[in-house]
């Protein structure tokens, strides 16, 4: 069986003889993979800068999928079947799960980085972890992960209808917030440092208002109606996708009193801030990680009834054949790679 093993950093093989999936048990479906996209996670593992991973391993946790058999009597599905996949393996019985919490599952596995992933021809998954559609192309398939990320931090910040929320990031996990805040009525505000991405932003995702967050962001913010259609307030919500401390800890000098701050970005250290500007404003701080099941269904929801625009997103294309030939020339920043996929 063919597929792409990442053998240690930056070294990527294309491999014929990669054994077939064995029996299916109980409870799981065998899929062929057609579409996998590629994010900031797998940059991160492919340069050997993604923490608790190890190699050799096979990459692909965002994938469009064709159904080719189920052992699942509980399961709807069938052979041919086009499905998104929740690459999120949860335990089902810790106290996350037990809540309905399985994206932060106290053993979570994300498959393409904890166990390998869908860039091989077939593998195979519990069922349930499969999201079918009869009309989202496999391109699409592929980027309703992508998408639930975004989707999920909107649905934690319980975005409001004629809210004006910060967005603080412009690269594809901010961007995958965007459609989340207008479908919910929201108006997004996004900052960033590259004139490029805002651009983009204005341009492919219908975003009125933009921050050079180079410039004083507080004073842009303060110039602008907010939420309430006054000036000279702050927005009520702030969802940082940068990643980046510098920014996380800003959040607190550029909420409104009363308003939530969702960390969807994620850097490996310590994140300070001030107790009495935290306590003055009583801002609720929430993190968000992956997304859970239902941010699956609404987003193919959503897709199907053309609330959300999936043209924007896909920059760059290969074959599994020619993946690994392709791959050093996406790497370059002036490659501006938003989304690449790879396909099978
Ligand atoms: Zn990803
Ligand atoms: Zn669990």
């Amino acid at each position: 069986m063919n597929g792409i093993v990442l053998d240690q950093p930056n070294a990527f093989r294309f491999a014929a003889d990669l054994p077939a999936p064995g029996d299916l048990p109980v409870g799981y479906a065998r899929v062929r993979t057609k579409r996998v996209g590629i994010c900031g996670t797998d940059w991160h593992a492919i340069a050997g800068r993604q923490p608790f991973f190890n190699y050799p391993r096979i990459l692909g946790h965002e994938l469009g999928v064709e159904v080719v058999a189920v052992n699942d009597p509980a399961s709807k599905l069938k052979p041919g079947d086009k499905c998104s996949v929740e690459p999120y393996m949860n335990c089902g019985t810790c106290i996350a799960c037990r809540r309905g919490k399985g994206n932060c599952c106290t053993t979570l596995q994300c498959l393409g980085v904890h166990a390998d992933g869908g860039m091989r021809e077939e593998f195979i998954l519990p069922a349930r972890k499969l999201h079918k559609s009869d009309k989202l192309t496999l391109d699409q398939l592929a980027l309703v992960e992508t998408l639930a990320i975004g989707c999920h931090a909107v649905a934690r910040a319980a975005v409001e209808k004629g809210e004006c929320v910060l967005i603080l990031g412009a690269g594809p996990i901010g961007l995958s917030v965007i459609p989340f805040v207008q479908a919910a009525g929201g108006v997004p505000i996004v900052a960033d440092v590259s004139d490029s991405r805002l651009a983009f932003c204005r341009q492919q995702m219908k975003v009125a208002t933009t921050i050079d967050a180079r410039n004083d962001v507080v004073a842009a913010l303060m110039a602008l109606p907010n939420s309430d259609g006054q000036n000279g307030e702050l927005p009520t919500c702030v969802i940082d996708a940068t990643g980046n401390p510098g920014s996380m800890m800003a959040c607190f000098d550029r909420i409104a009193p009363g308003g939530r701050v969702v960390y969807v970005g994620l850097f490996v250290g310590d994140v300070t801030f001030n107790d009495p500007n935290f306590h003055r404003r009583e801002v609720t701080l929430m993190g968000s990680r992956n997304a859970l099941p239902g941010d699956f269904t609404r987003i193919i929801k959503l897709i199907e009834d053309g609330v959300i625009d999936t043209t924007p997103w896909i920059t760059h294309r290969t074959s599994a054949a020619d993946f690994v030939n392709i791959l050093p020339s996406w790497q370059k920043p002036e490659a501006n790679v938003l989304k690449a996929i790879v396909e099978f």
